[in-house]
Order: C-alpha cells, then sequence, then structure tokens
C-alpha cells in the first residue's frame, strides 16, 4: 500500500509518498533489499517553499492527488493543537508566522483526499521514526531534540508520544546563564531559555558570524555545549529517557556531542545511577540512525499508525 508523509517547516514542506509492506505494521518486519527501513520503501519525495497557506497547501494536496495513498501522516511545526476533542484539532495555533495562524492541517487534506490523516508536532515524528526504525528502536521512552533555527524536543514516553495539556515545549526550558554570556537571548518570551541562547540564529547574533565560520572557535562550543547539557540534564531528570536523540543544524559540529555528553555527566554529578549514563554515554546521547529522515519516516508511520486506527474502527 502507499502512505504519504509530510514533515512541515516554517520554511519548507517535505511531502513524500512511501510503499509499505503490510508486514511493516508488526515489530517483527525485517528490512528487504532496495527498503530505507523495515518495510518501508520511500518512492519519491518534493520539498515545497512554505508560502501562504492556501497556496502552499494547495499545491502540496494536488502533489498527493497524482498518488492512491491510503493514510497520509503529518509532522507539523508548532505550536499545533493535538486534542482530537478540541473544535481546532489538526490546526497549527498561535504561530507568529504570517497566514499561518489556526490552519487546519489535518482538515484541509481529509476533505481533499478522503483518507486517514495522522498528526504530531515535527519533533514528535522525528522521535517516532527512531523509536520505530532508528537509533532508539526498541526502547519505551526516547526523546529527540533538535537544535536548529529553533530548538525542538519530542518525548515518546511508556510505549506512546507525550502530548500532555498541549504538548512539550522543551524548546523553551529555563538555563543558567553562562557567567562570560552577555547576549541578550533571542527568544522574545524568556531571557533565558535554550532556543533563546542556543539555537542557530543565536550562536551566530552573539558571534557576529554564520556556524560555519566559528567552527575552530572554542569558546564558542564550550558555551553552546554548557546550555545543550543543561536541558539534556533536565531532560533526563524528568522523562528518564532510555536513548537521547540530538540533532539539528547546530548538533552538525562534530565537537559539540562529545563536549556535550562530558558536562552532561558533570552535571548529573553522580545522581542518576545506570551504566547508559556511567559507562556507555557515548551510546545513550546519539545522533538519528535515520540519517536526514526521521521526520519523513516518523510522519509515514503517523499516517500507518492513523489508518491502523481507522481500520480498527471501521471493523
Ligand atoms: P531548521 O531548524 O530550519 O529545520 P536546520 O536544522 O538546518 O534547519 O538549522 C538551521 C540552523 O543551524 C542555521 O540557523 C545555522 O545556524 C545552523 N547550522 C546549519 N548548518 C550548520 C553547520 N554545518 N554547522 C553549524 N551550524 C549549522
Ligand atoms: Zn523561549
Amino acid at each position: 500500500m502507499l502512505i504519504g508523509g509530510i514533515e512541515a517547516g516554517g520554511t519548507k514542506m517535505v511531502c513524500s509518498v512511501a510503499n509499505v509492506r503490510v508486514e511493516a505494521f508488526f515489530a517483527d518486519c525485517r528490512r528487504e533489499e532496495g527498503e530505507d527501513v523495515a518495510g518501508i520503501k520511500i518512492l519519491d519525495r518534493i520539498s515545497i517553499p512554505t508560502r501562504q497557506p492556501e497556496e502552499t497547501l494547495g499545491e502540496m494536496v494536488a502533489y498527493f492527488k497524482k498518488w492512491e495513498i491510503q493514510a497520509l501522516g503529518i509532522g507539523c511545526f508548532g505550536p499545533v493543537d493535538l486534542n482530537k476533542k478540541s473544535a481546532t484539532y489538526g490546526h497549527i495555533t498561535s504561530t507568529p508566522k504570517p497566514g499561518w495562524a489556526y490552519c487546519d492541517m489535518v482538515g484541509t487534506f481529509e476533505k481533499a483526499l478522503d483518507i486517514p490523516v495522522g498528526f504530531d508536532t515535527d519533533v514528535n515524528g522525528a522521535v517516532l521514526g527512531e523509536v520505530t526504525w532508528g537509533a532508539a528502536k526498541g526502547c519505551d521512552s526516547a526523546i529527540y531534540i533538535t537544535i536548529g533555527t529553533g530548538v525542538g524536543v519530542g518525548v515518546y514516553c511508556n510505549g506512546g508520544l507525550l502530548h500532555g495539556m498541549v504538548h512539550p515545549e522543551g524548546g523553551h526550558v529555563l538555563l543558567t546563564r553562562h557567567p562570560k554570556d552577555t547576549y541578550k537571548g533571542h527568544c522574545p518570551f524568556h531571557e533565558n531559555c535554550i532556543e533563546g541562547l542556543a539555537a542557530g540564529p543565536a550562536v551566530e547574533e552573539r558571534w557576529g558570524d554564520k556556524a560555519y565560520n566559528l567552527v575552530d572557535r572554542k569558546e564558542v562550543w564550550e558555551m553552546e555545549a554548557y546550555y545543550i547539557a543543561q536541558a539534556v540534564t533536565d531532560y533526563i531528570l524528568c522523562y528518564s529517557p532510555e536513548k537521547i536523540i540530538l540533532w539539528g543544524g547546530v548538533m552538525h559540529v562534530q565537537q559539540l556531542f562529545p563536549m556535550a555528553r562530558e558536562k552532561v555527566k558533570e552535571l548529573l554529578n553522580g545522581y542518576v545511577h545506570h551504566p547508559m549514563v556511567e559507562e556507555n554515554i557515548n551510546q545513550y546521547i546519539v545522533p538519528p540512525a535515520l540519517g536526514e529522515d526521521p521526520g519523513i519516516l516518523g510522519a509515514i508511520r503517523l499516517g500507518m499508525l492513523e489508518y491502523e486506527r481507522w481500520s480498527e474502527e471501521e471493523a
């Protein structure tokens, strides 16, 4: 069967179609030759620049209409409404992005394509992809942190994606400032949150250059690791994840992984006793195993899960 996936971002919408073997719905499915992950082959993908909703969504609908997809999954930039009982379920909510506030994502595709549509945050989609096929495969609890244009945290907890009252907003946890940091911060809501202090635009504004030109400046990445490690330590203490996946443009700076791991150990200071922290932190805080695709594969998985729910209701 064919299932569609959308990684809906503020700058681009990545749309894809995958062939999904029926076995892919079962945990013991093995990967066959030519498949991207067990049971799944991505057949096609396009990237559509995010402009005004009407034209952007129109182009996306037209793309999916060319395929006979049986379900669609969307991992979406937020904030979003994930409460199925709410009148605005499936909408993007209070985004400052012009035109997109209260845009009905799920309704648009349900109406146009008449198929089940799964929906979650982009980062919840990404953690789902990694839990299903990637670095956190088999984990009951895991988190996915992206440090890029913003910071986002997806949380998989006791075998399901965590929503709660709204959805976790781990990109805005508050941090203790580095004693040498005089930068005002980049978040309009908080003076000292991780997004405002450590996302790509904050690094570039603080040090006055593109991040890739700063690679050799030790002090830049020491400060960055100081902030990332504080947030990761808080997530370990709150969620007790079995795996922590860190990614996004900023994490492409190689030296950040070892620096952040060391700093996390230092901050935990022996309080959390587990071999993953004390002996195997290199396997605990890791990049995704799905390369650049956790988001799109996660979106396809969201589509699969919605298809399953829908089939059970029909039966
Ligand atoms: P988005 O968050 O919009 O999906 P990215 O994850 O690619 O996009 O993050 C973009 C940000 O990451 C940029 O603002 C830039 O500061 C930073 N960035 C991108 N590539 C690199 C790199 N190779 N090294 C360091 N920082 C990078
Ligand atoms: Zn903030």
